[in-house]
This record gives C-alpha cells, sequence and structure tokens, in this order.
C-alpha cells in the first residue's frame, strides 16, 4: 500500500514553468518599506524551506539524483535514500533550532492537520540523541478517528496513514518541521484533499501529453497544471471581533443592520492602507516569503475593511499547500496587530463577501503555457483544441465544477450580484468569441477576409491580455493565457476545485486523443473536431453581463444548469456520470466518491445547526435584555415625569414603549419558532437533513434576523449589546 501511495503522492512536479521575471517589480502591488528592505527579501525568501537548494546543498550528490528521479517520475524511494533525506533535514531543521518534526497533512475539515513528535531518542547510557529516520520521514500513522471519513472506515480500524509527497517541500512553521503528506485509510482510500488533487495532477498530464505528440511536441515529458489563487479577505478591530459571538462561532455576522455608509462611494478599493494594516501586511509578506510563497500584489478590495493577496502562480500542487498556510498566517498574524482576519464568504450582509479567483493554467516542463495562443498556425490549432477541450469539459461538468465550490458561506455570495451567479459560464472576449463563432458558422474571420479560418493552416490574430477586455461578471473567464475561476470561496481549500478542473478537462483530452491518433488525414480531422465540439458545446460561452436578470432567463433557454445552493450542488455529486468520470479516471474511488457526499452534506448541516443556535443565544441572551433595559428605562423616565406634572407630555415615550414592546414581543415568538425548527431536525438520510436546514432553518434564521436588525435601528447606542456594522467596518 505505501507504494501505491508513494506513487499517487510523488508525481506532482518541480518545474516552475514560466515563472515570472522577479517577483516584486511590475503590478499595483504597494512595497510598503523603504530602504534595505530589497536585499534582505532575497535573504529571507525560503529560508525556512528544505528546498532545492538546501538538498543540492546537504545531501550527497547520489541522493540528490535519486530524489528528484523520484520526484519526476513517482517511482519508490529507495529505504536507505529516504533514511539519508531524512537525517539531512533534521540537520537543516536542527541548525533553526527545531526538536520536532510533524507529517502535514490536509483533511476533510478544511483546515490542516498536525501531530507533532520530537526528535529524540534515548540511549542505552540514558542520553538522548536526535534521531529522524527514513521510515519517520516517509509515512506517519495519526489515528483518523478523529477526522471526517464519511462511512470510509470502520471506528474499529481507527488507523490512517500519512504518505510523504516529495513534490512539496518540507517546511519549519512554528519551529516545527511539516512534512508535507497526503492522508489515507488504512486500506488505501483518501481521506484528505490532496490525495485527489495529486491523482487528477497525473490524469491531465497523460492526457495532455497524448494531445501535444497529435502536434508532433514529443520532446515534452512532463505536463504541469499551475495555479495562482487571488485571496480575499477582511481585517477587522480585534476587539470588535471579541465581542461579536456570532464571528467566533461562525466566521460571519448573524445580526446587523445596514450602516449609513456602504462601499457605494468606492473609497477603500485601491486606497491608502491603513497603518496597522501595513503593519500586518509587512510582517506576513516576511512569513509568507520565509515559506517561499511568492505573495507578490496586495491592495484593498472593493469593501471596506476588505483586502486581497495574490501570490505568484505555481503547480497546482505546491499552490494549494501555500494557500492552506498563507489563510493560516493571516488569521496568525493579525491578532498579533489587534486585528481579526476574516475568511468566510460574507462576513457582513449587504456588504461584498470574498472569493479566491482561481486563476489557472497548463503548461510544459519545456516552458510553454499551453493556454498561450501562440504565434504559428500548429501553435494556433493546438492552443484552439485546448480551448475547445475546456469549452467541452465546463459544458458537460457544469453541475460538478459548481458542486466544487458550494459550502454555506459561498451559498450568500454565488448569485448575489457581486460575485459570480450561480450559473456556471465561460467568458472568451471579443477577439477569441469572434474566432470561435467563424469556425462555428464556417463564416469568414474579419481579418482574413480571403479565405475562413482552416485550423492548423491559419495563424489567429493576436489576442489582448489586457483588463478592459475582462469581464468581471463572468464565473470562468479566459484572461489572455489563462483561465480564471471565480466561483471558489474565500474560506475553500483550493484543492477540491482544482481537481474536479483538471479530471474533467483530462476526460475530454482523452476523448479527443482516441479520435485523431488513428487519423490519417490530422488537419482535416482536427478541423471537423473542433467545429463539431464548438457547435455541441457554444451553449456555455456567455461574454454578456452575469449579474443581469435576463441572463438567468437566457441561461435557462440554453438549458444550463443553476444550483442555486449547497444542497442542490451536493446532490449532484453522486450522478452516474460523474461517479463514472471520476472514478474511470481513479481520482475518487466509487467508495470515496460517496464518502465525500456524505462529509459534505454534513458538514453544511452542522455548520447551519451551528449558525442557528448562536443567533438563538444571541437574541436570547443579548438582545432581548438590552431592549428590556431600554424599555424599561423609557417607562421609568414616563413615570418620573408623570409625577413631577401631569402637564408633562410623555406621549413620545409611549409611542416608543409600544414600538419597542411589540418588536420585543415578535423577537420573542421568532426566537422560539427558530428553536422549535431546529428540535425537529431529525431526518432519515444526510441529504434529507440538509435540505432540511437549507429550506426550514435558514428562513427561519433569516425572520429572527429582521426583527433583530429592526430593533438595532430603534434601540439607544448605549444600550445595543454588540459593535455595528458601522463600528466594525469603519474602525
Ligand atoms: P491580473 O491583472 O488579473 O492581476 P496577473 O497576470 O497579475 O493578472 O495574474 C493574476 C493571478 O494569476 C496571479 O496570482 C498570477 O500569478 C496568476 N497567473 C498568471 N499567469 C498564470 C498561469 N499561467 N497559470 C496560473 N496562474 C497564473
Ligand atoms: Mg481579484
Amino acid at each position: 500500500m505505501e507504494i501505491i501511495i508513494f506513487r499517487i503522492v510523488a508525481m506532482a512536479l518541480q518545474t516552475k514553468v514560466g515563472r515570472a521575471a522577479p517577483f516584486f517589480c511590475r503590478h499595483k502591488t504597494n512595497l510598503l518599506r523603504g530602504d534595505g528592505f530589497m536585499s534582505n527579501v532575497s535573504e529571507l525568501y525560503g529560508s525556512m524551506v528544505f528546498n532545492e537548494t538546501a538538498m543540492k546543498n546537504r545531501l550527497p550528490k547520489d541522493t540528490y539524483k535519486a530524489l528528484k528521479k523520484t520526484i519526476e517520475s513517482g517511482q519508490y524511494l529507495d529505504d536507505s535514500i529516504a533514511d539519508v533525506v531524512a537525517n539531512a533535514m533534521k540537520d537543516w531543521a536542527i541548525e533553526k533550532g527545531v526538536t520536532h518534526f510533524t507529517h502535514w497533512f490536509q483533511p476533510m475539515t478544511g483546515i490542516t492537520a498536525e501531530k507533532h513528535d520530537s526528535f529524540i531518542s534515548p540511549k542505552s547510557d540514558g542520553s538522548i540523541i536526535m534521531e529522524f529516520s527514513g521510515k519517520e520521514l516517509v509515512k506517519g500513522e495519526p489515528d483518523a478517528s478523529s477526522f471526517p471519513n464519511g462511512g470510509l472506515r470502520d471506528t474499529y480500524e481507527a488507523r490512517g496513514y500519512t504518505a510523504w509527497d516529495p513534490t512539496s517541500f518540507a517546511f519549519i512553521k512554528d519551529g516545527v518541521l511539516c512534512i508535507p503528506t497526503a492522508f489515507c485509510s488504512y486500506s488505501g482510500e483518501a481521506l484528505d484533499k490532496k490525495t485527489p488533487l495529486l491523482r487528477s495532477m497525473d490524469v491531465i498530464n497523460k492526457q495532455a501529453l497524448r494531445i501535444l505528440a497529435l502536434f508532433g511536441n514529443t520532446g515534452v515529458s512532463k505536463v504541469t497544471s499551475t495555479m495562482g489563487p487571488e485571496q480575499e479577505y477582511f481585517l477587522i478591530d480585534k476587539a470588535h471581533y471579541n465581542s461579536r459571538k456570532d464571528l467566533v462561532y461562525t466566521g460571519r455576522t448573524l445580526f446587523g443592520a445596514k450602516p449609513p455608509k456602504g462601499q457605494e462611494l468606492d473609497d477603500h478599493y485601491f486606497g491608502a492602507i491603513r497603518p496597522n494594516v501595513i503593519a500586518f501586511m509587512e510582517e506576513l509578506n516576511d512569513e509568507l516569503w520565509k515559506l517561499g510563497i511568492l505573495a507578490k500584489t496586495q491592495h484593498n478590495e472593493v469593501a471596506p475593511a476588505q483586502h486581497e493577496l495574490a501570490p505568484i502562480f505555481t503547480n497546482a500542487n505546491v499552490a494549494t499547500d501555500h494557500n492552506q498556510l498563507t489563510m493560516e498566517l493571516m488569521k496568525k498574524i493579525a491578532v498579533k496587530h489587534d486585528l481579526a482576519c476574516l475568511l468566510h464568504e460574507k462576513p457582513f450582509a449587504g456588504v461584498n463577501g470574498s472569493g479566491k479567483h482561481n486563476n489557472w493554467s497548463i503548461s510544459t516542463n519545456t516552458g510553454l503555457n499551453l493556454l498561450e495562443p501562440g504565434d504559428s498556425p500548429m501553435e494556433n490549432a493546438q492552443f484552439l483544441l485546448f480551448l475547445v477541450a475546456i469549452i467541452k469539459a465546463v459544458d458537460k461538468y457544469q453541475d460538478l465544477l459548481r458542486l466544487s465550490v458550494a459550502n454555506h458561506g459561498n451559498d450568500h455570495r454565488l448569485g448575489a450580484n457581486e460575485a459570480p451567479p450561480a450559473i456556471i459560464s465561460i467568458f472568451l472576449g471579443e477577439e477569441l468569441g469572434a474566432i470561435i463563432d467563424a469556425i462555428d458558422g464556417g463564416k469568414e474571420y474579419n481579418q482574413k477576409a480571403a479565405e475562413r479560418m482552416t485550423i492548423g493552416v491559419d495563424v489567429l490574430p493576436k489576442i489582448p491580455k489586457d483588463n478592459t477586455d475582462r469581464n468581471r461578471t463572468s464565473p470562468f473567464a479566459f484572461t489572455g493565457n489563462k483561465f480564471e475561476f471565480r466561483m471558489v470561496g474565500s474560506s475553500s481549500s483550493i484543492a477540491g476545485p482544482n481537481t474536479i478542473l483538471k479530471t474533467i478537462v483530462a476526460e475530454v483530452l482523452e476523448e479527443f486523443a482516441d479520435r485523431l491518433e488513428g487519423s490519417s488525414n490530422f488537419t482535416e480531422d482536427l478541423n471537423v473536431l473542433v467545429k463539431e465540439t464548438i457547435q455541441a458545446h457554444k451553449r456555455i460561452v456567455f461574454n454578456g453581463n452575469n449579474y443581469s436578470p435576463d441572463w438567468v432567463v437566457e441561461a435557462e433557454k440554453r438549458g444550463l444548469s443553476n444550483l442555486k445552493n449547497t444542497v442542490e450542488a451536493l446532490a449532484k455529486l453522486v450522478d452516474d456520470k460523474n461517479v463514472a468520470l471520476l472514478s474511470n479516471h481513479g481520482v475518487y474511488t466509487k467508495d470515496e466518491v460517496h464518502s465525500r457526499y456524505e462529509i459534505l452534506l454534513e458538514t453544511y448541516a452542522k455548520s447551519i445547526n451551528i449558525e442557528a443556535l448562536t443567533m438563538v443565544e444571541i437574541a436570547t441572551k443579548e438582545i432581548l435584555p438590552a431592549v428590556m433595559d431600554y424599555i424599561s428605562d423609557l417607562s421609568k423616565a414616563a413615570s418620573q415625569k408623570k409625577a413631577v406634572s401631569a402637564e408633562i407630555p410623555v406621549a413620545l415615550e409611549e409611542k416608543m414603549l409600544v414600538k419597542l414592546s411589540k418588536l420585543a414581543d415578535n423577537l420573542y415568538t421568532k426566537i422560539g419558532e427558530l428553536d422549535s425548527t431546529l428540535a425537529n431536525a431529525e431526518c432519515e438520510s444526510t441529504l434529507e437533513e440538509a435540505e432540511y436546514f437549507c429550506l426550514k432553518v435558514i428562513p427561519a434564521m433569516e425572520e429572527l434576523r429582521i426583527v433583530a436588525d429592526e430593533l438595532e435601528t430603534v434601540v439607544g447606542k448605549k444600550y445595543w449589546p454588540y459593535p455595528t456594522y458601522g463600528d466594525i467596518l469603519f474602525y
């Protein structure tokens, strides 16, 4: 089993394909510091990573070569070599003051997990030595019983395995040597987010190589999936955070009236960054750079108190690890600056939420970006074939893509006219759109008056890459030489959506390769295939405004799926077509698909349950008493006035008392209704339970909120028990 897992994990890629030049020159970045900063960064960068340089410096030549070969080919690493690598890693770590190591993995909880062991080993003379064996490096056995498994593992067999993933470098975090690993059950089923991602990277590599060979690109030995996730987040005052139980328990505000000022003036976006936020960003950059994470751009986002961080892209495996680390560091470092970092998709109702723009492409180990249109007819033809493969994949598996970004937080965002809608469509831009139209209709392309475009013969016109051409409302936009999948939620791991993306594209590439490999007239068959594919799948291409209500109608006419919430979306995971796709490519076994389905639905129900309970608690213990205090003070004031003289008018107090008492009464009723809705949440299946929370509990929560928020607008400020939206967002 070890060997199998090892093969699974050892196949992502190291080549930093097409990596951009010096990493902090161009861009909308603020480089926040003055003199002496630049030279410092190059020393800092990667200093906490056992990277290529560290390996080269510390491993015997033969070992280094063997390790590299393992990484590139995915073959099993000899035990004796693992011992040498482990020892060198340990020595490197000890020099940096490290005493412990951990297998670092990404279970289905969505956050990373670690269990620390020290290097200490007793000697017969009573002293100790610091040891770290190849066995400890390659395999760990954490108790798997406390991680979600969706029925995959019986409780009597609680053991799980972690297997070293040598394709993502070991690093030091909080004084501990962290070894990136995949996490599996005793019988080899994936219990984590990384294993399926690594499998999908292998699948797309295999199929893309077949396509490249058809175009004569036989020198390519590896195709890498590249990823650059832009991370959005909110930073708020720590004291505000602490005084709101809803933020503490659920990551979002469950109550809160709209403040007089929102984001309408756009004065936050690209505005000056606050000093404590700058200090936060500086420290974050330092820590990220130490871990070899190429944090590059940072700026304010649309909403007040919202910001974004974009890294330079790298391969999908490493990018996933880096994004998890980035989120973890953001939270930790914020606290040091008396701030709280909110990664929730929708911390504040009525204010823009946060996403994670998933920029992705596929590149060869020879440095070619396969989504770069290229200059020659053959390069263009190859590009078009990859492009139409993506179009077909996205059209055919809209449901899978949609569900890959579904969680209870993202439900507030998708379709809320600030983020992509829940309907998947592809934006190609004017130029590329016109080319696709020309091929589809067999029409002449306007710049090629003499003939219509023949793929593999004609050269494509240049496709602009600048921002002006970008459609910001599209969930899936072509941006010149990559796609940007914008539906991913800010709190999610990018592993899931990327696993799906790679698998669906690989599926179509396989189909194309099967069809073209036997062809006797390649150019002609290619032309037919591209045209056919466009004709069958062009309904998914939409260059218009995705936020417009007309699009919902139009999309329905086109037969596009519109899965409005997490539960509707997740239900599709176990459709025969999807299970077949995922299991045929070996990305998830059938059992693994069913286990994820259970875990995701259960997580949804549990999360909504926590939100509802938090609302009941806040409304009962904080809001209601505050309102009662106010009511009591008003009544006292009225009686005191009456005691002085019957002449003093008390109509104001009386009117306010009537209004407040009615609202308080209504609040009490709504609390009771939500409470009893929760009490009835017993269901037969996980799906039914999730549906119950979606269709019954959420509406009851919304009703309670309306009353509470109205009370917030009429109760005196000094009575109100927690900071308001205005307090938090404009601190
Ligand atoms: P923008 O104008 O949208 O900011 P950038 O080119 O700066 O465009 O890229 C935005 C994000 O996309 C960055 O995180 C970047 O690293 C990533 N990116 C750029 N090229 C690729 C690629 N080929 N594959 C994956 N991600 C990429
Ligand atoms: Mg952005």
